[in-house]
């Protein structure tokens, strides 16, 4: 590849191409679609505004930590957070229509984690894990969910996710706190461990035992809209994401109305797991925001740094290094927009893919009444645990790239891709570690087959890059669907 072909590369044509191509199908007008670049542009002038970058660095050093059971968060790290969320009252738009929202959904989700991930990750995931508990309270909507959801469209809210125990991860059924009906609330008790945004944020979704005369009968998922009775007992030290805080928070009989329950009474985890995906959606965004940095800080830096008395991008190992990122950013866009636009489609009742009636609710309910539930639903799980298995385990291997274009500097703290290289390690762990997805792709093509029109995804790229080979040997099932 060229020196050209690298400075003529436009990182966000494939945005735009992809946004065109999918928000029609959601039933988005021009002018929709409009406000959403709005928003981008209004974040990118706050991030920009408050040299988000460079603050990053300082916020990385600095950290988090809790004094005196209070979570501590640099002061302008929580000033952004409040621009974003208060100021600009950045939820608002993802409430339904009938609830005075813009009814957005993950398509725009993943442009706006992109935006802000650009700048930083943790950002991002203080930001946005609201939107997790949006999602359950809109995906399974009551009318005493209402209050809350106004709440976090105004900004006095902030959402976190308490479902990992110590003995409980991948398998979350194995969790050990309780729920149980006492009058008309419920009362829970447990302790959770690396729970982001835990012990700060004041609105959660609890994951419990439904406990009924002593036995276990099924689990619950509750919305926890106070802070009473959680005590945060420790933030976690880790390689990277500094100042997000990871926490372990205790419940102590705590008590919510028992109306808080979310879906049905001891089937929470199982409806959790068929609906709830925005988070995974948020993270393949990570991946496309954090790869994308990577790709331009690697390109300035090997144009710049000069060794043998030339530019180190004059060596053709370099130029391979940089070419292969360069053609695997669009792939991991196309993953994550099909992702998004699938799941999307999928919780408006329609088909999870392009073979529905173009973003029209009455014709979209009857074709989607053709498909089983089963299918239609193993059909949105394929394109989401593939773009975020794709995109996590790929931006980790363009980090150790990107990296070793910095040389020694590529392993100071200071140096943007360093945070970078150091912040993506999770992706692969958190919202379903890589293995996880895998085992759920395997299951989900048993879906895919029974739609004999359906798309796939690997028509698009006949060949495949550095990247997707290395990902083939280690995760087989990915190569079915490339
Ligand atoms: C920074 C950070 C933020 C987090 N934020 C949150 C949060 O906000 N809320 C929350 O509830 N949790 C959160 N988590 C927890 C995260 O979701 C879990 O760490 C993750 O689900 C994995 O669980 P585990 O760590 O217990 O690993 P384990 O489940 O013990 O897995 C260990 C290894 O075994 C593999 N494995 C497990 N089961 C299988 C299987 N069936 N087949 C093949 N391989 C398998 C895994 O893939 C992994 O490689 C966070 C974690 C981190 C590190």
């Amino acid at each position: 590849m060229s020196l050209e072909e690298f400075e003529n590369f436009d990182i966000n044509a494939k945005r735009k191409e992809l946004i065109a191509k999918y928000a029609p199908g959601l039933g988005f007008s021009a002018d929709e679609i409009e406000t959403l670049y709005d928003i981008v542009s209004t974040l990118n002038t706050i991030l920009e505004k408050n040299k988000v970058r460079e603050a990053a660095r300082d916020w990385d050093h600095v950290g988090v930590h809790v004094k005196d059971g209070n979570v501590v968060l640099p002061d302008n790290f929580i000033k952004v957070v409040d621009e974003i969320v208060k100021e600009n009252q950045l939820y608002s738009f993802f409430l339904p229509r009938d609830l005075d929202g813009l009814g957005f959904g993950n398509l725009f989700q993943g442009v706006i984690s992109e935006t802000i991930a650009s700048h930083d990750i943790a950002l991002q995931i203080m930001v946005l894990i609201s939107l997790s508990v949006v999602e359950a309270l809109v995906q399974y909507y009551k009318p005493n969910f209402e209050q809350t959801l106004h709440e976090f469209a105004e900004g006095k809210r902030l959402g976190y996710v308490a479902f990992t125990e110590p003995n409980a991860g991948s398998n979350l059924e194995a969790i050990k706190s309780t729920s149980e009906l006492v009058g008309d609330e419920y009362v829970l008790n447990g302790t959770k461990i690396f729970i982001s945004n835990g012990g700060y944020a004041n609105t959660g979704l609890f994951l419990a035992q439904n406990m009924v005369n002593g036995k276990r009968e099924g689990t619950n998922v509750f919305l926890v809209d106070k802070l009473d009775g959680i005590t945060t007992l420790r933030v976690e030290e880790k390689s990277g994401l500094h100042v997000s805080p990871t926490s372990q928070i205790q419940f102590e009989n705590v008590t919510v109305p028992k109306e808080n329950i979310i879906a049905d009474v001891g089937n929470g985890y199982r409806k959790v797991l068929e609906r709830l995906m925005g988070m995974r959606i948020g993270v393949s965004f990570q991946g496309i925001a954090a790869a994308k940095r990577m790709y331009q800080v690697s390109l300035d830096y090997a144009q710049t740094r000069e060794q043998f008395d030339q530019p180190i991008i004059s060596f053709p190992i370099i130029r391979k290094k940089l070419s292969e990122m360069q053609k695997t950013i669009p792939r991991m866009e196309e993953y994550g927009y099909r992702a998004a636009f699938s799941l999307d489609r999928y919780n408006h009742g329609w088909i999870p893919t392009d073979v529905g009636a173009g973003g029209k609710p009455g014709p979209e309910k009857q074709a989607a009444s053709m498909v089983p539930g089963a299918v239609r639903g193993g059909i949105a799980h394929h394109y989401v645990s593939s773009s975020k298995l794709y995109t996590s385990e790929i931006v980790n291997q363009m980090g150790y790239d990107a990296a070793q274009i910095f040389g020694g500097n590529g392993f100071i703290a200071e140096y943007e891709v360093n945070k970078l290289a150091r912040d993506v390690r999770v992706l692969p762990v958190y919202e379903g570690t890589s293995e996880i997805h895998d085992a759920i792709l395997t299951r989900a093509e048993r879906a895919v087959q029974m739609i004999p029109t359906f798309k796939r995804l690997y028509e698009t790229f006949p060949d495949s890059t550095v990247y997707e080979r290395i990902l083939f040997e280690r995760f087989p099932e990915m190569k079915k669907i490339i």
